[in-house]
């Protein structure tokens, strides 16, 4: 399964090959969504010109970073114990420097500095081609700050290294920040408004990618259907465009039927969907194209119109049901997860079965799914009291996550009999004798090896099923 925040990755380190030339180490460790993840490759590749080889050993390191996140407190708590064991390597290494980069820079900007004595660096997301000068800065004894948010900046020209890649699937960021302001969420204050990258350039990795082997890539931004490009500038500003930009605009559905096409061979997903700009054309374009995966990640935050109008989420439960059932119409084998909240500030019982009962809907494959976290700044922080007892926001969320079990294991028996085409991502956790690899809908398909390898499409017979994985036998290569 797909996580945005895939618990094994949480504060790993990223290795490069080394550069002939190179003297410096830099140690990166990240946190947070795949956004970050895919943020820190873009740095390691900036870096890696700068004179930096990367090393998994902290007591190495010349220069540490960290790619923090701030989505909810206990990402943050987090980073604060990792900076104190970094203090304590410091002690023994005092040429050794440490930064802070992504959404925890951005929301404490130059405070972090003050808070936290061993930091060096700051810097936003948005701030990362200006690492070289902020380097020069701390090299010469200086703290240094940048923590600008960006009206243009999407990375597009930076061709990010590969970090931690099993060769085979790989992320492309097409979107930066978001407008949607949904009232819990820091995102748009850590990671400013929303902004398109080129299309030319997104179709210029994704090529470059095939031809290094990978076989599946997943599109990337916090709202991914919110995508337009017409030639630069904030999505906001679209109005303001002249009438040549408007007429030769690039959307969602026309970006996906651009990558469909230029890599047929190709698998294509795409993550995350706000239900409120996911529109028929996108799915439309999805039906049309074998190589688009059939899954959506569409998060829905709560089933009660009340507290969806309270999140400033721009529909209702009923929009939501009719998404559903189009989605289900025209992409019949679609797989659906959701992210969900329990306990935003004034949610009732009656609320929280509104949520059961949407997911009895819905029963969806996945489900990624949080207790409501309070994030100074925003809108719920500033005008709503956090009035839900903690242990009745845990007591939901585990209501939650049980039926959500048994929905999940309700949809992987759905795959029982079938033959599936699944492409091979690496050695199955439990065993070096079994592949493990994804069919379209995302869901983990085991089987054992036999003379396939890693990036091969092969069809599996599923025999077998748990709530989260399929097992199966080859019966053979895929077309
Ligand atoms: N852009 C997506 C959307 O809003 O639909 C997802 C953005 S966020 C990085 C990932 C998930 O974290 C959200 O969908 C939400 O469920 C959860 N989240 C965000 N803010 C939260 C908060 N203050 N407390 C608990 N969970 C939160």
């Amino acid at each position: 399964m797909e996580k945005e925040i895939n618990e094994s990755l949480q504060g790993s380190t990223l290795v490069l090959d080394k550069k002939d030339g190179n003297s410096r180490k830099l140690y990166i460790e990240s946190y947070g969504c795949q956004m970050n993840f895919s943020d820190s490759e873009i740095v390691a590749s900036i870096l890696s010109k700068e004179g930096f080889d990367t090393t998994t050993n902290l007591e190495d390191a010349d220069l540490v970073l960290v790619n923090t996140c701030s989505i909810r407190e206990k990402a943050e708590t987090t980073v604060r114990k990792r900076l104190e064991k970094f203090n304590a390597v410091k002690k023994g290494r005092p040429h050794m420097k440490v930064g802070v980069l992504g959404c925890m820079a951005e929301r404490l900007k130059s405070k972090f500095l003050e808070e936290e004595k061993i930091v060096d660096m700051v810097v936003g997301p948005d701030a990362y081609k200006d690492l070289p000068n902020l380097i020069a800065e701390i090299d010469e004894g200086r703290n240094a700050v940048n923590v600008i948010l960006s009206k243009e900046e999407t990375y597009g020209d930076v061709a990010p290294v590969r970090l931690n890649t099993n060769g085979v699937t790989a992320f492309v960021s097409i979107t930066r920040g978001c407008d949607n302001m949904c009232t819990f969420c820091v995102v748009p204050f850590t990671r400013g408004r929303e902004r398109s990258r080129d299309p030319q350039s997104i179709l210029k990795e994704v090529n470059e990618l095939w031809d290094q082997g990978f076989k599946e890539i997943t599109l990337l931004g916090q709202n991914v259907d919110s995508y337009l490009w017409y030639g630069g500038g904030l999505k906001k500003d679209f109005d303001r465009a002249t009438e040549m930009q408007k007429a030769t605009a690039v959307n969602f559905a026309r970006l996906l039927q651009l990558v469909a096409e230029a890599q047929p061979r190709m698998r294509i997903r795409f993550s995350t969907s706000n239900p409120q700009d996911m529109t028929m054309d996108v799915i439309e374009t999805m039906a049309n194209y074998k190589n688009i995966c059939n899954y959506i990640h569409l998060p829905v935050q709560s089933g009660s119109n009340r507290i969806l109008k309270a999140m400033n989420r721009q529909h209702t439960r009923e929009e939501y049901f009719t998404m559903i059932d189009n989605i289900r119409e025209l992409i019949p084998d679609c797989a659906i997860s959701m992210d969900m909240i329990t306990g935003f500030p004034t949610e009732t019982e009656e609320d929280h079965q509104d949520t059961l009962s949407l997911m009895e809907y819905v029963k969806y494959d996945f489900g990624f799914m949080f207790a409501y976290s309070e994030r100074p700044g925003t809108m719920a922080a500033r005008k709503l009291e956090d009035d839900i007892p903690e242990a009745v926001k845990k007591r939901r969320l585990q209501e939650v996550i049980e039926l959500q079990q048994k929905h999940s294991h309700y949809r992987t028996r759905q795959h029982l009999g079938k033959t599936e085409e699944v492409l091979i991502e690496g050695d199955s956790r439990k065993s070096s004798e079994h592949w493990m690899g994804r069919n379209s809908q995302n869901t983990v398909v085991v089987f054992p090896k036999e003379s396939y390898k890693v990036g091969d499409f092969v069809n599996v017979k599923i025999e077998d099923c748990t709530s989260a994985t399929l097992l199966g036998t080859a019966v053979g290569y895929a077309s």
